[in-house]
């Protein structure tokens, strides 16, 4: 898709009317953390689904109740280039075992209403739009998956 200029606070705020009824109904508190003035070169639909997909992964990890964290950063302070954004969750957390499998295409733990497709789908967009996606996850801690975009040059 066409990519443009996008604050990432602007996207994520652009999901957050999709899940609100989803995250009352689980009682989990909503955390965002804003600690960047960069923008990205993103295709803003794509960047909601990417993050449509992680927050509903979270919330599913969740029943519950818990915390979702929603931050972006300027990835410099890790080595890394461009701008990080992260959806955390304080679930479940993945097993060692499946972890390495969760990006593959039909691959679910859910018995129902999973199809499998959501982070082989979220990574192919994450990769259309030339950033990088990474998990961090401990049982019983919960989970954050993290993707890296290029920050668009200053103007
Ligand atoms: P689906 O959500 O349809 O199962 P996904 O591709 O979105 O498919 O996720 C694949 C699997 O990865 C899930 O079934 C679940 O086991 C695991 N998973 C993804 N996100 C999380 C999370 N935030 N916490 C715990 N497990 C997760
Ligand atoms: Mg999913």
């Amino acid at each position: 898709g066409f990519i443009d200029r996008e604050r990432p606070q602007a996207v994520i705020s652009d999901c957050l009317p999709l899940v609100r009824h989803m995250l009352k109904k689980h009682e989990i508190e909503l955390v965002r953390e804003d600690d960047t003035e960069s923008v990205v070169l993103a295709n803003r639909t794509e960047l909601q689904q990417i993050l449509i997909n992680l927050i509903v992964n979270a919330i599913h990890a969740m029943p519950g109740g818990g915390r979702l964290t929603i931050a972006a950063r300027d990835a410099e302070s890790e080595g890394k280039p461009g701008v990080a954004v992260s959806v955390s969750d304080t679930g479940t957390g993945i097993p060692p075992d499946i972890v390495e499998r969760i990006f593959d295409p039909f691959f679910t733990t859910k018995r129902s209403e999973g199809t499998g497709l959501g982070l082989s789908i979220t990574q192919m967009l994450v990769q259309r739009n030339h950033g990088t996606i990474a998990v961090e996850t401990a049982a019983n801690e919960g989970t954050t998956f993290t993707i890296w975009l290029p920050q668009a040059p200053r103007d």
